[in-house]
């Protein structure tokens, strides 16, 4: 059953990479981003691009698509902390007119990009979705704020939804990868000090109670978290798409967490792109990161037994494989233009 799917938030990583696998499984995609952290060259092509925010998704939708995938959220944590108001604004604020948009226009399956944010400092690992919720900063009490009042929409008005909460998603996805400005991410950031675009990697703070005293986090491929949004979509269809009828039905709200179970330490992400790249990565001691716990492992028994989800791409040295693959391709384009720039103004003088 092909369908018809609003992405906002498409032109960031996690989007673009979902919708991509949409397109392929040949869906069509109307992607919603206000580019405000995304690209528009970052859209697949094939998906129709509306340039605008959340908060206006009702201009956007109508009884004709099947469902909505709703990634654009702000998501840097310690920026969260410094600017709570923008993310109580931006992620509860857009997702509140979303879902209103949705109940209005009759659209009635969401799967929502959740985060293992929403645990906060785990009580005990891995960790499994009754696990109590306590974040510990903006970003993820805005998350948890949005998960309830999905829930709330479910039980009242009937919708069907999946959130799902992913741990630490990395690597990319052919042309399609992380790209922040400036990079805030581990792997990111590592292979940019192997490209010689940074000098040193900071670990932040090398004391944990973990085995090589720095945190431990669980690294999940982008394809394997997109694979899971296209099996809790197709969770929400009935045999003949009807809404109620899949095993999720309407009324419902599942959660799951997205991660591979397995934990990499930060000097294990180092030294594995120090194998794959063959370049020398210096690092620096730093402080710890405010905020960071020690170790965050998931718990995905629930993904593989209710969506049918099997990661496939769980080897971090594969996972770094996919993203410095893209981040010397970005490299190369970017050089490419720069050079094609110079020799334009060159010309024009
Ligand atoms: N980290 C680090 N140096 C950096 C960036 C991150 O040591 O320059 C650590 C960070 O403290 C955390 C882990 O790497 O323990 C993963 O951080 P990231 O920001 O990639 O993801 P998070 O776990 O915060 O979602």
């Amino acid at each position: 059953h092909s369908g018809k799917y609003l992405v906002t938030g498409g032109a960031g990583y996690v989007g673009s990479v979902v919708a991509a696998h949409l397109l392929e499984a040949g869906h069509s995609v109307v992607v919603l981003d206000d580019l405000s952290t995304g690209f528009r060259d970052a859209v697949p092509e094939g998906a129709e691009f509306v340039e605008g925010r959340v908060q206006d998704a009702a201009r956007v939708l109508d009884s004709s698509y099947d469902g909505v995938l709703h990634f654009a959220a702000h998501s840097q944590v310690g920026e969260s902390v410094q600017d709570p108001g923008k993310y109580w604004n931006n992620n509860v604020g857009g997702s509140i007119e979303l879902l209103s948009a949705m109940r209005e226009s009759g659209v009635r399956r969401l799967v929502f990009s959740s985060t293992a944010a929403t645990y906060g400092e785990p009580e005990s690992t891995p960790i499994h979705e009754d696990a109590s919720e306590a974040p510990t900063n903006p970003y993820g009490a805005s998350k948890l704020a949005v998960d309830h009042m999905i829930s709330g929409e479910c039980r009242a008005h009937g919708l069907a939804a999946v959130s799902l909460r992913y741990f630490n998603v990395a690597g990319a996805y052919g042309r399609y990868g992380e790209r922040h400005d400036p990079e805030s991410h581990l792997i990111p950031i590592v292979l940019q000090v192997a490209q010689g675009r940074r000098e040193a990697v900071s670990v932040f703070g090398d004391d944990y109670p973990t085995p090589d005293g720095t945190c431990v986090r669980d690294y999940i491929h982008v394809a394997d978290l997109a694979e899971a949004h296209l099996l809790a979509m197709a969770a929400m269809h009935g045999e003949r798409g009807d809404p109620g009828a899949g095993e999720v039905p309407a009324g419902t709200h599942l959660i799951c967490n997205l991660g591979n179970g397995n934990g990499f330490s930060v000097r294990e992400v180092v030294e594995t792109v120090r194998k794959v790249t063959g370049h020398p990565v210096p690092e620096t001691a730093a402080p710890r990161r405010e905020g960071d716990p020690a170790q965050l492992v998931a718990s995905a028994e629930r993904a593989v037994s209710r969506l049918g989800w099997r990661p496939t791409r769980t080897d971090l040295a594969e996972i770094v494989q996919t993203a410095w693959d893209f981040a010397r391709s970005r490299t190369s384009r970017e050089e490419q233009a720069a050079a094609a720039e110079g020799a334009l103004s060159g010309g024009e003088r």
